[in-house]
This record gives C-alpha cells, sequence and structure tokens, in this order.
C-alpha cells in the first residue's frame, strides 16, 4: 500500500514557551511569506490526483498570523484541488484568538497540542504558565467546534508519574497521544530529559493495559496504532512506515527537507520550493540519497525480526540524523518497539489459540487484559 503524501510547512522556528527538552525553537528564525506559498503550490501542481495532508508546524505556527492561514488555506485549496488538501496544525496554543480560530473552522482543520500531565507537572517541563496559557487557547478552540487532540511528551522525569498522567487524561476525557523524550542534537546535555528505550518499552506496556482495561472512557493513539499495526501487518503512522519520498517539510524560508525534524540542519536541504523541484530529484539529493540508504540498510539490518514489515526500522530522523547521516544502526528506539510488538503478538496470539475449555483455564487466561477485544473495537471504529 502507497503511503499517503505529507507535506508539512514551518512557517518559522520561533516559539514563545520555554519548553526545557524543545530542540526545534530558534528565536533568530525568519517567517515564512505568502510568496512561499504560491511557491509551495506551484511545486506540487504536478503531482498526480491523491489526497494531500498539509500539516503547519514549528517553532510555534500561530506566530504567522491570522492573515498568513486566510491566504494560504485559500492558496493552497484552490491552487491544489486534485490533492483535496486537508489540513493540520500542531500548536502551543498560547496565540489562539476568536479570528484564528474562526479560519480553522472554516477549514475544520484538527488540532495537535501538548500537555503533559497535571498542571504543576506540566509547567515543571515546558515553563510557568504554559499550562494555563496552553488551556486558554485550548478553549477558545473548542468553542468554535474545533477538534483538539494533546500530545503528551514522556521524560525521564514525568514517566515516574505515569499513573498520575494517565489519570489526569482520563479525567479530562482527553485522547492521548505520547511521545517520548528524544535526545536534543542541539543542547550541551542531550540526554537531561531523554526517555531511554527500554524505559519507553515499558510505558507502552503499561499504557496497552491501560488502554485496554479503560477502553471504555480512554483513548491512547499511540497504542491504538501499534495493535494496527501488529493486525493489519503494516505501519500505519509515520515512524512504523518507510516515509521517505512521500514526506517532505518546508522551512521557514521555502527550503525542502525530508521531514519538520530535519528543519534548520543544511545538510539536510533536499531543494528549494521556488525552483519546483520534481519528487525524483529530491531523492536524488544527497539528502535524498541518504533517506533511501536508510530503506535499504533496514531490509537487512532488521531481516530477521518478525516485526519489520509493520514497523521498517523505526523514525530514520532518530536513527541517521544524530549520527550526520551515517548508517550506524537503526532508530534507538527499537527495543521499544520489539518489547510492545512482541507483547501485542504474544497476547494475541495466545487469545486467538486459546480453546475455550475449562472454567478454571478461562480465569487463568484471563488474568492479562484482552488484546483482542481493544483490536476490535478499533477495527470497528
Ligand atoms: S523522519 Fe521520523 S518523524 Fe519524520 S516522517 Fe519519517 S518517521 Fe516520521
Ligand atoms: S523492532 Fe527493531 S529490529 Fe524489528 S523492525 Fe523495528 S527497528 Fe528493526
Amino acid at each position: 500500500m502507497k503511503n499517503p503524501f505529507h507535506v508539512m510547512i514551518i512557517p518559522t522556528l520561533g516559539c514563545p514557551g520555554r519548553c526545557k527538552y524543545c530542540w526545534s525553537s530558534d528565536e533568530t528564525s525568519p517567517r515564512m511569506t505568502l510568496d512561499t506559498i504560491d511557491d509551495i503550490v506551484t511545486w506540487l501542481k504536478p503531482l498526480e490526483d491523491q489526497r494531500v495532508t498539509f500539516t503547519f508546524h514549528g517553532g510555534e505556527p500561530l506566530l504567522a498570523g491570522a492573515e498568513f492561514y486566510r491566504q494560504a488555506f485559500k492558496k493552497i485549496t484552490e491552487g491544489l484541488p486534485h490533492l483535496s488538501p486537508e489540513f493540520a496544525i500542531q500548536t502551543n496554543l498560547w496565540l489562539m484568538d476568536d479570528e484564528l480560530a474562526e479560519i480553522f473552522a472554516e477549514y475544520q482543520v484538527p488540532i495537535g497540542s501538548s500537555i503533559d500531565g497535571p498542571q504543576e507537572l506540566t509547567n515543571y517541563q515546558r515553563g510557568d504558565e504554559y499550562f494555563e496559557r496552553c488551556l486558554a487557547g485550548y478553549k477558545i478552540a473548542v468553542d468554535h467546534g474545533l477538534l483538539v487532540r494533546f500530545i503528551c511528551t514522556f521524560t525521564n522525569s514525568s514517566v515516574k508519574q505515569k499513573e498520575a498522567i494517565v489519570n489526569f487524561f482520563k479525567e479530562q476525557g482527553w485522547v492521548m497521544k505520547l511521545h517520548p523524550a528524544l535526545p536534543s542534537l542541539k543542547g550541551e546535555n542531550p540526554n537531561a530529559w531523554t526517555l531511554a528505550p527500554e524505559e519507553y518499552g515499558e510505558l507502552l506496556v503499561f499504557l496497552l493495559d491501560e488502554a485496554i482495561e479503560h477502553a471504555d472512557d480512554l483513548e491512547i493513539m499511540n497504542i491504538n496504532d501499534l495493535c494496527r499495526c501488529v493486525f493489519t501487518r503494516a505501519g500505519s503512522v509515520c515512524t512504523y512506515a518507510d516515509c521517505m519520498g512521500t514526506t517532505y517539510a518546508v522551512g521557514p524560508d521555502g527550503e525542502i527537507y525530508p521531514c519538520y525534524r530535519f528543519i534548520g540542519m543544511p545538510e539536510w536541504v533536499m531543494g528549494h520550493v521556488r525552483n519546483a523541484p520534481s519528487i525524483e530529484s529530491l531523492m536524488e539529493s544527497h539528502a535524498g540519497k541518504r533517506m533511501l540508504a536508510f530503506k535499504e540498510f533496514v531490509d537487512t539490518a532488521c531481516k530477521d525480526c518478525a516485526h519489520i514489515t509493520y514497523c521498517r526500522g523505526g523514525c530514520p530522523y532518530n536513527a541517521i540524523a544524530p549520527t550526520g547521516g551515517s548508517l550506524e544502526g537503526v532508530d534507538p528506539h527499537c527495543t521499544a518497539y520489539k518489547r510492545i510488538f512482541d507483547e501485542i503478538t504474544t497476547r494475541l496470539n495466545e487469545e486467538m489459540n486459546a480453546a475455550p475449555v475449562s472454567r478454571v483455564s478461562r480465569v487463568k487466561r484471563q488474568k492479562k487484559p484482552s488484546v483482542t477485544r481493544l483490536i476490535q473495537k478499533i477495527v470497528e471504529e
């Protein structure tokens, strides 16, 4: 199955927030102009008919302002009708106001934001007033009928409070999407907040049990994605699929990268939208070749792994950005992926192979909550 085409637009790397583990903010970053949006439209016109998602990311993308979004959505929608553009945005919501919310509502833009758990914990990791300012923006967005979901970043500190964090999301009735804190490629102490792969694996198993036990009032997107991967034997989100060739990011000044995570790293520039490069020429760039080399590397490095079809070596950024592109291994979260994929597969097989025998063995089997039930729910939805 071909992966859906995805274009990430990064209007600026600037951000008014001060999250302690952030690696993508740059105060000196320029802001994207509408000329660059025109160039994006021209660049993508030759694409064959298909559905394309445009995700605005940062830095903090709302810094671009209401007029930018009013024009950008219009230009992309009217200029690329054969791509049936769908929009999304990842924002801390601090700058959300009625004018922006009305524009997002007109284009039905789902919003991803970030809250790491209860107020005190979130502000400890993300800085004073983060929680209050994010929630104020959330209220405006919801009042305009917008769908808001929160990414919860687990660090080596917050993971110790995983029960409280899950309860908090349950109480709020929020869907959780988790993100493990990554090593910073820019800071002096790159692993200060990083969640170790082993801890991440155990966290995923804990969350699997939570998602199953509270299936009626808690949804954890990653757990659904992981179960879907195992059940369909195909990657359902970019981390577990080959993203090269179908995902691109455009930085504030129009440079094209393989993904938003590479923005601001000159060695990963593939081209510039003003030159309207073909997809083939982007993949022939030095950065494009390194992404394709990772894909080939996975075929060998992961060839004996039972999960290769729906894991694909994990995220290439995690694997090759820290090494400057040299192929020294797959995604360092491999340990975590193996742990959770093994767990889901084993439980699923046990549940499917179990014959309906005596009550005693049924009781024994029911010690662990049923993965099958969760997968049924995901499939039905
Ligand atoms: S580099 Fe990683 S985060 Fe970026 S699109 Fe690929 S898998 Fe996703
Ligand atoms: S779990 Fe590890 S070894 Fe298996 S495919 Fe994923 S990255 Fe490769």
